[in-house]
Formats: C-alpha cells, sequence, structure tokens
C-alpha cells in the first residue's frame, strides 16, 4: 500500500494527528521532546461518497473503503543527519514512506514549549528541510566514489547514476532540495528515484492551527501559503486537537454538528487524506457485488493487470480483460445491469489504463 510519513519538530501535534487520523489514543501525547518513539502505523480509510452510492445500488451487504498508511516517525530535532537525537532511525524511517505529510506548528500556546523558543512555521519547515537535505548529500557523498570505480570498469548504468548523483548534489549544495533538480526524461526519473533521496519526495505541509483558526487560517498560515506554492507542495490547514475530538464522537449528525459550529465542512482529515491522494498521484477504482462494494487505490496510468494484481497476484497473472463501466455511466444507468442493457459495459484488455471512479469486474484463468 501507499504510505504517508508524519515528521515535523518535536511538539508540534504530530501524535495528536495522527491519534486522531487512525481514532486510537495508543501514541501518547505529551508536552516533551521524544514522546514518539517507534513509528506507528495506521491505516486510515480514505473517505469517497461514491462508494456508498455505487453499494446503494449494488446493495451490498459490506462496504469497504480503500486506505491509505500513516506512519507517525519519530521525533526529528535539529543534528538529525549527524545522529543527534532519533536522527538516524528518522532518516531511515522516512526513506520508507512515499510521501512526506509536514506537520507545522502554526498554534500560539505559551504551555507548549516550542524547541526554538518561537513559533515560526517556515523556520520550522526550513530547519526539517535542512537535515534531510544534509543526509542526502551524505549519502550522495558516499556512493559517489563506489559508482566512480564502476565507470571506470565500464559500467553503463553507474555511468548514467553518477551524472544525476552529480547533478543532484550540486543543487543540494546550493541550499535546494532533490526535487528542485531539473531531470531530463523518463530515463533520469527513474534514476533519480533509485537514488531515494529524501529531499525528492512529494510533501503536504499540514499547519496545525488552535480552533479558533480552523475555518480561515491565520498570519502563520498565511507564511506557510506562500512557502508551499514557490515550492509547488500541497497544504492544509487543520486542528489536531479539534480533529481529536471530532474522532471521539460516535455518532455521525454530531460530527457535522460540531464541524458547522466551527465553519468547517470536512474534517480536516478528510482534507489531509484527500490531498495525500493528490500528493501521490493515486486514483481509486471499485468492485461492486451484493456481497461487497470495495473502493481499490493504484497510482494513476496503471494498466488494468496491474491493478487487478492489487486485489490478488493471481487476477494478474492470470488477466483475461476487465469488464468496465464508468462511475457516471453506473449511476446512469442504476447499475451493472442497465449499464450492459444501454451498451455501457466495456471489455477492457491489458493496456487499458484504469481511470478514476472505474467499476471493474476482472476475468482471469486461475
Ligand atoms: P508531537 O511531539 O509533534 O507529536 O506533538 P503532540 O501531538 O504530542 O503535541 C504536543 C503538545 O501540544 C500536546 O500537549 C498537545 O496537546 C498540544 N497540542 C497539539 N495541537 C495543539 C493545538 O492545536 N493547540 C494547542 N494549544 N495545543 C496543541
Amino acid at each position: 500500500g501507499f504510505k504517508c510519513g508524519i515528521v515535523g519538530l518535536p511538539n508540534v501535534g504530530k501524535s495528536t494527528l495522527f491519534n486522531a487520523l487512525t481514532n486510537t489514543a495508543n501514541a501518547a501525547a505529551a508536552n516533551y521532546p521524544f514522546c514518539t518513539i517507534e513509528p506507528n502505523v495506521g491505516q486510515v480509510p480514505v473517505p469517497d461518497p461514491r462508494l456508498y452510492k455505487i453499494a446503494g445500488i449494488a446493495k451490498s451487504a459490506n462496504v469497504i473503503p480503500t486506505q491509505l498508511s500513516f506512519v507517525d516517525i519519530a521525533g526529528l530535532v535539529r543534528g538529525a543527519s549527524k545522529g543527534e537525537g532519533l536522527g538516524n532511525q528518522f532518516l531511515a524511517n522516512i526513506r520508507e514512506v512515499d510521501a512526506i505529510c509536514h506537520v507545522l506548528r502554526c498554534f500560539e500556546d505559551d504551555d507548549i514549549t516550542h524547541v526554538d523558543g518561537r513559533v515560526d512555521p517556515v523556520a520550522d519547515a526550513d530547519t526539517i528541510e535542512t537535515e534531510l537535505m544534509l543526509a542526502d548529500l551524505e549519502s550522495l557523498e558516499g556512493r559517489v566514489q563506489g559508482l566512480t570505480r564502476k565507470v571506470r570498469g565500464g559500467d553503463k548504468e553507474a555511468k548514467a547514476t553518477l551524472v544525476v548523483a552529480e547533478r543532484a548534489m550540486a543543487v543540494l549544495q546550493d541550499g535546494q532540495p532533490a526535487r528542485a533538480l531539473d531531470v531530463d526524461g523518463d530515463e533520469e526519473t527513474r534514476i533519480l528515484k533509485n537514488l531515494q533521496l529524501l529531499t525528492t519526495k512529494p510533501v503536504l505541509y499540514v499547519c496545525n492551527v488552535d480552533e479558533d483558526s480552523a475555518a480561515d487560517g491565520n498570519v502563520h498560515t498565511a507564511a506557510v501559503k506562500g512557502m508551499a506554492d514557490r515550492q509547488n507542495a500541497g497544504m492544509v490547514i487543520i486542528s489536531a486537537s479539534v480533529e481529536e475530538e471530532i474522532a471521539q464522537l460516535d455518532d455521525d449528525a454530531e460530527k457535522a454538528e460540531f464541524l458547522e459550529t466551527l465553519g468547517l465542512g470536512q474534517t480536516g482529515l478528510a482534507r489531509v487524506i484527500k490531498a495525500g491522494y493528490a500528493l501521490l498521484d493515486l486514483i481509486t477504482y471499485f468492485t461492486a457485488g451484493p456481497k461487497e462494494s470495495r473502493a481499490w487505490t493504484v497510482a494513476r496510468e496503471t494498466r488494468a493487470p496491474a491493478a487487478a494484481g492489487v486485489i490478488h497476484t493471481d487476477f494478474e497473472k492470470g488477466f483475461i480483460r476487465a469488464e468496465t463501466i464508468s462511475y457516471d455511466d453506473y449511476i446512469t444507468c442504476n447499475g451493472e445491469q442497465g449499464a450492459k442493457d444501454a451498451g455501457k459495459m466495456r471489455l477492457e484488455g491489458k493496456d487499458y489504463i484504469v481511470q478514476d471512479g472505474d467499476i471493474m469486474l476482472f476475468r482471469f484463468n486461475v
């Protein structure tokens, strides 16, 4: 599955956000640095009203949303790239995620210690990014020697990798993240990805604000917005403590009412998940039937057999074809039979690129 890593300086609200996201209280939130030690992984259902419409039409007994994983990554401090604090562990954990959810403190509260003694989310973002850039530089420096040796031995792949590695180093030495590197074509993109740098991962800034700023943000979130725009990064405003309260309400009507009093249309969590989906360039397809309706996540541009493989590897290996109905046709024709009758069910082969919202039935050999 796809993983978003939640990072940020100590005491910015990571654990609170993670708890709210995963609706559990087991990742302790307390007012001191290094509170979160082990990375916690939480599976978070992706809210999608389309799934419930489909399930209603298909009269499904079960409805199963698709999920995104969030990893609460141990606290990062200045000096992490030198192994200070929980630095090394942090960097190892972050290497394994597909995208970075960077929580920034945008709330004022004299009772909650800020590691640098002031609320300045843009400076905080810079502190973390600097550590990640230093870690990337170090990892590249460590690889250049080996690559140079291989190039001398006539290794073509090493030669191409060395070119990209050296250009990435130049960008990093210039004080910029590796994602600022101008890659030239698919081949360089592949090589850069293989280098597994931390600063090539897409970033979503999550501005953690107080209840009063939850609807419209504040001076701090405005500063983050400017930074995010310059970096082509995503940005959402949430109040982690409000989200935690909402997560504890069982009743959906109660939740909706609470959101309304705060001037919010949907939970910040829904917005974080949506933004995470957009950041990772993911789409959803559906399977539907009387037993269950279910949503599945794939990367955009995924072909039908690989999409089927998300359900079961046998579906991919024995793939024959996919009976496909677009979401709009499924709704307009009131389900599978109606869509068939209207000629809206397509038989798609192995080259079909699955589209967001497709309702798929895979035919395969066992
Ligand atoms: P972490 O170290 O980044 O995981 O931060 P925590 O989630 O443990 O939060 C640190 C402290 O800040 C806790 O005491 C939280 O209750 C508090 N906190 C989190 N979000 C907010 C907020 O929006 N407003 C205020 N006033 N306090 C918050």
